[in-house]
Parts: structure tokens; C-alpha cells; sequence
């Protein structure tokens, strides 16, 4: 629950407070039949978690045989045991800048080394998607010494400022990821990218770091897999010459709906346009996905829409192969993934594709999911 400003000013200690973090819903000293009904909505909740835990050791399996991977985003190393508990079948999305954050200097290439390690062994060689530093926009870092962007969202962050501080910054990271990467499946993925220089770039120092490694003699993981993270128009619209290079996608949907929109992604003003059910970012995630899957590489996708149920027929429907989420929500979609059949969506799909408006699209796929549900 983010922006709620007004409430906590008036809000006393000892208060008794309902916090509905699924509809963003917060009651102030509610009254009995609140209350009642929340206490209902908390025992259903219950029920329905206690009963999802059928789903741990299942395959991610459509009912016509389609396998998917149901993987987690962490920000810590800590995070990986809500992972394991929950049964994630790997980590589609590290967001490496929380090691950054809430400290006066930077990790060291061996505190980096150590957290990306642990990640990798606890996961005993399921995959391990590890991002590099994706800070600027709305994640700042004091001891960086960035300066204001005008326009933080469409400045100097993530990809951009990494290939700036590659010798101080980057290049640190990188040799920390490769050495951790002789310890289990990780896999790198560069954030933001516009242009395949950028990915060139990434790729280049990773193949130097390599070479750095092999004459000091310190293992890594040789065929490592470096992927990007398909979050603005531009790597969209170029989706299919990215295809021919980089080993996998993954679809950054908070990111890819802010830029295919232009709509800044926390301000609440313009939230109304903020959608990932909008038919241009349909058409442009549809079109990612099969530019991935023609190239024959893994398209996974790590942002929100991952895990809603009205958008998950959908994804299933284009192909995807990877869907990443936190980790509470992975049982649950791994319910609605063994629940469908892909040859059936693909109506469910073209249908979805015809609207003109996010409205539109959602209220009919709202629909379905709940009929398919009945
Ligand atoms: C995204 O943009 O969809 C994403 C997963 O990354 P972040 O939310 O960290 O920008
Ligand atoms: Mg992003």
C-alpha cells in the first residue's frame, strides 16, 4: 500500500486499522460490519491459501501439454526461501539495485559475489535470472552522485548509466555475477535497453570479464546467458533483430506500459491510462513474445501482468514461456495455467485482440475467467 498520506495523518497509535493490500482498500476504527466481513474475506483467504498448497511439486502444465516455467522476482538473497517454499521452479527477475540501496557506499565485488552465490546454490541449478543495476528513474541512490534528471524516466538510468561507470560500477558487478555463476544456473539481464548497441556493449564486457577470469584462473559458468529485459518501445518495435542476439527475453510490463504509453508510472493522475490490457501494449507484448519464439529463444516475463489471472490466458495464448512473480502468487498461477488449454485461448486471444479500448478488453476477459471459474 503506497500513497496514503491523508489516512496516516490522522491515524493515532492503538487505532484499529483493515488494510485490504489486494484492492488498496485501508478502513480507519472500522465499524463491526467491516470488520465482520473482513474477518470473513481473511478466513476465505486462508482457505484458499491452505488448498493451493496441492499445487507444490506439480508441473506448470497446461491441460494440452503446454509447459511453462512458474518462476519468482526477489530483491534479496533472503527472499529465496519464500522461493523454495512456495515451490518457484527459478528466479525470472533479481532486482540487483536492493543490494545497492539503504547503505553510504557501494557493495564490493565480493559482498555482490557472495549474495549472487547464495541465490544460485539455494536454487540448486534451477535458473537464476540476475539483473544488473537498474537504478535512476524512480530508484535514486545517494552515494552514486547522480544528478536530477529532468525527466528521470527518460534519462540517465539503468543500462545507460552502467555502460557510463563501467570501470567503478559495471564492470564490478559483472565479474561478481560470473564468478558467482560457477555455483548454479544464473543467467544476466540487462535492463532498459533501446538499441543492440547497448546489448553489444553488455555482451562485450561480459566476454572480456570471461577472458579476465580464465587467466586468473577462477571459474564461471562458460555458456552463460545473457538476456534483456524487453520494457520500452523501442526494444519492442526492434524485437525481432534483438531476437537474433541476445539469449532471452524477459517483458518488463511496469516499464513497457509506461513508455508505450507515456504515462509516468507512479503519478496517479494520469493512472487512468495505465494499463497493460491497453490494445497497443497487447499488440506490442503479442508481438515480443513471437519474435522471441520464432528466434527459438526463452520469452519469460517479469513484470505485474505476469500474475494476473485475466492477463494469463492471454500470455499463454501468445506463448510465453516464462512467467515471473512474486513468490506468494506462483501457486496460484500455476492452478490457472494447469486449468486451460492453449488450442482453446488461441479463440479467447484473437477475440481479446479485437477491441479497441483496455476497458474493453479487460471486462471480457473478466468474463471468461470468471466462467472458466464456474
Ligand atoms: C518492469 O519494468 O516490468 C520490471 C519488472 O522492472 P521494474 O518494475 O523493476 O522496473
Ligand atoms: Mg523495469
Amino acid at each position: 500500500m503506497v500513497a496514503v498520506t491523508a489516512f496516516l495523518a490522522e491515524a493515532r497509535d492503538g487505532d484499529e486499522i483493515v488494510l485490504d493490500g489486494a484492492t488498496g482498500e485501508v478502513y480507519l476504527n472500522p465499524e463491526a460490519s467491516v470488520k465482520a466481513e473482513y474477518e470473513n474475506k481473511k478466513n476465505t483467504f486462508m482457505e484458499e491459501k491452505k488448498d493451493l498448497e496441492q499445487y507444490i511439486g506439480k508441473p506448470s502444465v497446461t491441460k494440452d501439454g503446454v509447459q511453462v516455467e512458474i518462476v519468482a522476482n526477489i530483491g534479496k538473497p533472503e527472499d529465496v526461501e519464500k522461493v523454495l517454499q512456495y515451490d518457484g521452479e527459478g528466479i525470472g527477475l533479481f532486482r540487483t539495485e536492493f543490494l545497492f540501496m539503504d547503505r553510504t557506499a557501494m557493495p564490493t565485488e565480493d559482498e555482490q559475489f557472495e549474495a549472487y552465490r547464495k541465490v544460485a546454490a539455494a536454487m540448486k541449478g534451477k535458473p537464476v535470472i540476475i539483473r544488473t543495476l537498474d537504478i535512476g528513474g524512480d530508484k535514486e541512490i545517494p552515494y552514486m552522485g547522480l544528478e536530477k534528471d529532468e525527466n528521470p524516466f527518460l534519462g540517465y538510468r539503468a543500462v545507460r548509466f552502467c555502460l557510463d561507470r563501467r570501470e567503478d560500477v559495471y564492470k564490478p558487478q559483472l565479474r561478481a555475477l560470473l564468478r558467482a555463476s560457477a555455483f548454479g544456473n544464473i543467467r544476466i539481464m540487462v535492463p532498459l535497453v533501446t538499441c543492440i548497441e547497448e546489448y553489444r556493449q553488455a555482451k562485450a564486457l561480459v566476454e572480456e570479464l570471461k577472458g579476465e577470469l580464465d587467466s586468473q584462473g577462477i571459474p564461471y559458468k562458460k555458456d552463460i546467458q545473457v538476456g534483456i529485459m524487453v520494457e520500452t518501445a523501442a526494444a519492442s518495435l526492434i524485437a525481432d533483430i534483438f531476437a537474433k542476439e541476445a539469449d532471452f527475453f524477459s517483458i518488463g510490463t511496469n516499464d513497457l506500459t509506461q513508455y508505450t504509453m507515456a504515462v509516468d508510472r507512479g503519478n496517479k493522475k494520469v493512472s487512468y491510462l495505465y494499463s497493460t490490457f491497453n490494445p497497443a501494449v497487447l499488440r506490442s507484448i503479442k508481438h515480443i513474445i513471437a519474435s522471441g519464439r520464432e528466434a527459438g529463444i526463452m520469452v519469460g516475463m517479469c513484470g505485474e501482468a505476469a500474475s494476473d489471472p485475466m492477463m494469463i490466458p492471454l500470455l499463454l495464448a501468445f506463448g510465453l514461456n516464462e512467467f515471473s512473480m512474486s513468490a506468494s502468487a506462483i501457486l496460484k498461477a500455476r492452478k490457472m495455467v494447469t486449468e486451460y488449454s492453449v488450442a482453446e485461448l488461441q479463440a479467447v486471444a484473437s477475440k481479446a485482440m479485437t477491441f479497441a479500448t483496455a476497458a474493453e478488453v479487460e471486462q471480457y476477459m473478466k468474463a471468461f475467467v470468471e466462467k472458466v471459474n464456474l
